[in-house]
């Protein structure tokens, strides 16, 4: 049945864009037993601060010694990091390796391989995904034991538990014509009407290897009915009772604070309509919550809107020229876009600074920020690039760089891995997860994509051209 609903929306659709994605990367074959980076500036994640001229040694995929330089180097490969900064491994809290960031108007199926590559070349080498396909995630995720498996560690939650016809079928079914739709929907979304719907898709996600429970508390568009507080509280205390963290959808103050009462542990895009005042920011730090303002949605929603979307640099290297022409100004020009959906980017247009400072306001409040992308869930969030990207802007919101790089490594990793993560910070004892960068990002952000060095566990991963 699935697969009739797909050739016929194939048929409908005209045969979705075909691209030749680019190989971008390769795992050195027999990485060093020993590497050390010599003379290179550490910021570790577990403070705010960095250390100067420091050598780190890498023994067998794991981090062994952080000294100040000088120490003996026989027989161990040296990376030179003279003037450079080494970082923990990006670890990037909501992607969607099952989906594609490309527009309505030039349909492209998902490519799973290529999202996970443009991911790790961009130095990520862990990540959340935030919603997708079930059963192909739980095959990707046997896969990552694999030598061929190039792309970060990830953790999955499988289809979102959403409101039967609420967020995201209602903007699938704008998006996309019948029966496209159809596809689309069964990919991302996971409807339910009653409570026992509600422990029955937490149980099944689980069941099938999730690690998290994903769940949408949004109108998109403006008008969209959304899950009602009994359905919300329902799904977070089975998923609590089976163990997982619940992750929510969410768009303004109200609903994050629903998501708040019914003990959501994180919130996976900022305050994106409307204002956040400081007393609704209060009750999220109480509820110990952390949240993922992915403000890099809803710039480049704007950017679309306004026929301004220009890929990064580094998206460029990353994606095919194919793929990225249909978000050029000369292109997007000629789209009709629907009404409903009009109406709704013209409010995230108009709510730019509130959103901006509503990250302020939950950073100053003491909530956890954590940089999230939603790469490839949503229309031009390359996968790579868009989390690069988020790091700008969580700047331009007002978070310190040192907090931004901590938003970036250490606080996701232990949201998804405990305290005892051993991935996100560089300390003895750590998987050798890194990456050097050519400048020092905690005076100047944009060299948080200046990627000299990307090593995965131990292994450098090499640029293939
Ligand atoms: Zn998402």
């Amino acid at each position: 049945m699935r697969s009739l609903v797909l050739a016929l929306s194939l048929a409908l659709l005209g045969c979705p864009a075909t691209h030749r994605y680019p190989q971008l990367i390769k795992r050195e074959s027999a990485p060093a037993p020993v590497t050390i980076f010599r003379d290179v500036r550490v910021f570790t994640s577990t403070g705010t601060t960095a250390l100067e001229h420091q050598d780190v040694r890498v023994d067998d995929g794991r981090i062994t010694a952080i000294a100040p330089t000088g120490t003996d180097v026989t027989g161990a490969r040296v990376i030179e990091g003279a003037g450079k900064t080494l970082i923990p491994g990006y670890v990037d809290f909501h992607v969607h390796l099952t989906g594609s960031p490309a527009p309505p108007w030039a349909v492209a199926w998902p490519d799973e391989a290529h999202n996970a590559r443009a991911l790790l070349a961009s130095g990520i080498t862990s990540a959340m995904d935030a919603g997708g396909e079930l059963e192909k995630l739980k095959a990707l995720w046997k896969s990552q034991g694999e030598a061929s498996w190039l792309g970060p560690r990830f953790w999955y939650s499988g289809q979102i538990v959403s409101l039967k016809d609420g967020y995201p079928t209602s903007m699938v079914n704008i998006l996309y014509p019948w029966p496209a739709n159809l596809a689309a929907d069964q990919r991302f979304a996971g409807p339910i009407s009653t409570e026992v719907e509600a422990i029955a898709a937490v149980d099944w996600r689980m069941h099938n290897g999730a690690h998290h429970i994903k769940l949408a508390i949004a109108s998109v568009p403006l008008n969209a009915q959304t899950m009602p507080p009994e359905l919300v509280k329902a799904t977070v205390t089975r998923a609590h009772e089976k163990g997982a963290k619940a992750v929510a959808h969410i768009d303004t103050a109200v609903h994050a604070l629903r998501a708040a009462r019914a003990g959501v542990d994180a919130l996976m895009h900022g305050i994106h309509l409307g204002e956040l005042s400081a007393t609704d920011a209060a009750e999220l730090k109480a509820a110990n919550l952390v949240v993922s303002p992915t403000l890099v949605v809803f710039d480049r929603a704007e950017k679309l809107l306004e026929f301004r979307f220009e890929p990064t640099e580094m998206e460029k290297r990353l994606y095919p020229a194919s793929f990225l022409t249909p978000f050029t100004p000369e292109v997007n020009r000629q789209q009709t876009l629907d009404p409903k959906l009009l109406e709704w980017l013209g409010k995230l247009k108009a709510d730019h600074d509130k959103r901006l400072a509503a990250v302020k306001t939950l950073y100053d409040a003491g909530v956890p920020i954590l940089a999230g992308s939603d790469a490839s869930g949503s229309i031009g969030c390359l996968a790579g690039g868009a989390f690069l990207d988020e790091l700008r802007l969580l700047s331009e919101a007002g978070i310190p760089n040192a907090d931004v790089l901590r938003a970036a490594t250490v606080l996701p990793a232990r949201f998804i891995a405990g305290d005892a993560a051993d991935f996100g910070t560089i300390e003895p004892g750590k998987r050798a997860d890194l990456v050097l960068l050519d400048g020092n990002p905690l005076d100047d952000i944009t060299v948080t994509s200046k990627l000299v060095t990307v090593m995965q566990g131990g292994a450098v991963i090499e640029k293939v051209e």
